[in-house]
């Protein structure tokens, strides 16, 4: 039995961004949340599986206004995004956040692994139930849309290929870039369904380019501009081969 309290780890990045994580989930859906803490409000990206209640553990400002922004429509990264009032998304995913149908967050797929969790996020639960709350976007965003929360602003990049409506956010600033699972520092996955690897390689070419202090991805480590780099030109060296 796990305290539920105690169900997510965090690690402080920046003054004001953490980094969240689900640690007794399996590695296929152990993604990172961010918590961007603002002047004005505070920004959520991605909200894990929904296993245990997310809002709790952050802490946030009673009264703050909160954003919560969805990289994408899969399932280890909008578990809990009901959880909040005002929510941002890809328009090519709005269907999904509003049906959660498993053809588009893929919960079908953690049902069906072995040992979806290391230890159980409360006594009841059951791996075969697991279903996703249904979380209608509030505010459709596209291509060079502006997140603002008062310290920093960003811009939202639509970067379809793992899923169509997967973006991305940077603050030009400071160079930081929220990547989702556009690309990150793992095994990245352009074979289930939605994907599109054609569009992917768009994506990444884009992303070869793309002028960045440091990369925040859905997964793994954070990359550095030349670490992204490297991981975008591997995979247009592996895709053009195939
Ligand atoms: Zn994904
Ligand atoms: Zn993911």
């Amino acid at each position: 039995m796990t305290d539920q309290a105690k169900w997510f780890c965090a690690e402080q990045l920046t003054d004001n961004i953490r980094r969240i994580w689900e640690p007794h989930v399996h590695r296929f859906f152990r993604a990172n949340l961010f918590h961007v803490i603002g002047k004005d409000a505070d920004l959520i990206i991605d909200f894990g599986m929904g296993l245990a209640p997310l809002r709790p553990f952050l802490n946030i400002d009673i009264g703050k206004p909160v954003i919560a922004l969805a990289t994408h429509v899969h399932a280890d990264h909008i578990g809990s995004f009901h959880e909040f009032e005002h929510r941002l998304g890809h328009a090519a995913e709005a269907d999904g956040f509003a049906g959660m149908e498993d053809v588009v967050t893929l919960a079908h797929l953690f049902r069906e692994l072995p040992q979806g969790v290391e230890q159980k996020p409360e006594p009841s639960f059951d791996q075969d139930d697991y279903a996703i709350h249904e979380a209608p976007l509030t505010t459709v965003l596209a291509e060079n849309d502006t997140v603002d929360i008062g310290v920093s602003l960003y811009k939202v990049l639509h970067l379809p290929g793992h899923s169509p409506g997967s973006i991305g956010l940077l603050d030009e600033t400071s160079g930081i870039f929220f990547s989702g699972d556009a690309i990150y520092d793992g095994t990245l996955v352009d074979d289930l369904p939605g994907c599109d690897k054609s569009a992917y390689r768009t994506t990444m070419r884009r992303l070869r380019d793309l002028d960045v202090s440091v990369a925040y991805g859905g997964h793994g480590a954070p990359m550095t501009r030349e670490r992204m780099r490297t991981i975008a030109n591997a995979y247009l060296d592996a895709s053009a081969q195939r």
